[in-house]
């Protein structure tokens, strides 16, 4: 029942792929003529991407390599959310905050090169919304696929799969801090020059904390940003997830569709280095190199923010379970949310696990 189903069309076409569908039952998302997701049932999905050749289907790209990849994800009983680079055949990579090897800058990657898989964030958030806790991610290449940027399909895909909302309740019992500073320190040198190089440039004081602290809702994540872009600006949000269908369609209707964003200067220097190939005006707001624009529309004017709130809740499912406490992020980052983890699990007086 785990098998990837490859789906032959005959000629090619879109409108030959649709009734292909009909007709085999098949529960698709279709995102436009080139982008589609099976759903096969039994939990095994497919991304697609219609390339120009006949009988071929295809894949999606990720952001930064803009390598197509397939990805296939089965839930298993364990506990756990593992990766699997099928195309090294390497063992299972667990996407536990331990074993975060990069999160310095735009991403957080599981894994040690090459068997590793960076982009993971956002599906992690989506499948934490969609209540899977337990799954095995086969994946044909470095990175996830971006789709539209968001949490949106991903959350989009994974209806009709059914787990318990989670296997683990991780209390916190008490407070946990971690400055912006304290990153920098963990850094290499010269990645340390390029962070606090990249921050002056675009006038950001290095100020940023997390902290944690107890809070019986359960995950309640408060998010701030302050960049001196006018359409940034200081923008704040909150949001809380005490597990209930509730607060996972507020996620879904308010945050889920948040794109991450970049400045578009950053994104053609990017480009020019052989990343951010997969990088489109669907998937990345591209802020305009005066900070008072974007190139592309707004879905909401604290868009940025709320897109902070999909990177933390994707992060803290790093966990291994729901974190039942207050985070709290001022100019957060992946390796912010990461340290809060790493210093949580530190001493086993900080939280209490409660399986469920
Ligand atoms: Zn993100």
């Amino acid at each position: 029942m785990n098998v990837l189903v490859r789906l032959d069309f005959p000629g090619g076409s879109f409108a030959d792929l649709l009734a292909e569908i009909e007709h085999q039952h098949l529960v698709a998302a279709v995102h436009d003529e080139f982008h589609v997701v099976l759903n096969h049932g039994d939990g095994v999905l497919q991304f697609l991407e219609l390339a120009d050749e006949p009988h071929h289907v295809l894949r999606l790209v990720g952001i930064h390599s803009g390598a197509p990849v397939t990805m296939v994800i089965t839930p298993t009983e364990n506990c756990g959310i593992f990766f699997h680079r099928a195309d090294l055949g390497g063992s299972l990579i667990p996407a536990t905050f331990d074993n975060v090897t990069n999160a310095a800058l735009r991403n957080t990657t599981v894994g040690e090169f090459p068997n590793s898989v960076s982009t993971i964030e956002h599906l992690m958030a989506a499948l934490f919304i969609a209540g899977i806790n337990s799954a095995v991610i086969e994946i044909d290449g470095p990175e996830v696929p971006i789709l539209d940027g968001s949490a949106a399909e991903f959350i989009q895909l994974f209806k009709g799969i059914t787990q318990k909302s989670s296997c683990r309740r991780i209390i916190v019992k008490r407070e946990i801090l971690v400055k912006k500073s304290e990153i920098l320190r963990k850094l290499p040198f010269i990645k340390r020059v390029f962070l606090i190089v990249h921050d002056w440039l675009l006038g950001r004081r290095n100020n940023g904390y997390a902290r944690l602290t107890p809070d019986a809702r359960g995950t309640v994540i408060n998010a701030t940003f302050d960049y001196p872009d006018k359409i940034i600006g200081r923008q704040a949000y909150e949001y809380i997830y005490g597990g209930t269908r509730s607060a996972a369609n507020d996620f879904i209707k308010n945050i889920a569709g948040a794109r991450t964003f970049g400045r578009f200067s950053e994104w053609e220097y990017l480009k020019k280095r052989g990343m951010a190939r997969g990088a489109n005006e669907n998937n990345v707001i591209a802020l305009n190199d005066k900070g008072d624009g974007t190139l592309n529309k707004l879905k909401w004017p604290d868009e940025f923010v709320r897109h902070q709130i999909i990177d933390v809740l994707g992060d803290l499912a790093t966990s291994g379970g729901q974190i039942v406490g207050r985070i709290e992020v001022y100019k957060g980052g992946h390796a912010m949310t990461n340290l809060l983890l790493r210093k949580l699990f530190s001493n086993p007086n900080n939280y209490d696990i409660v399986d469920v």
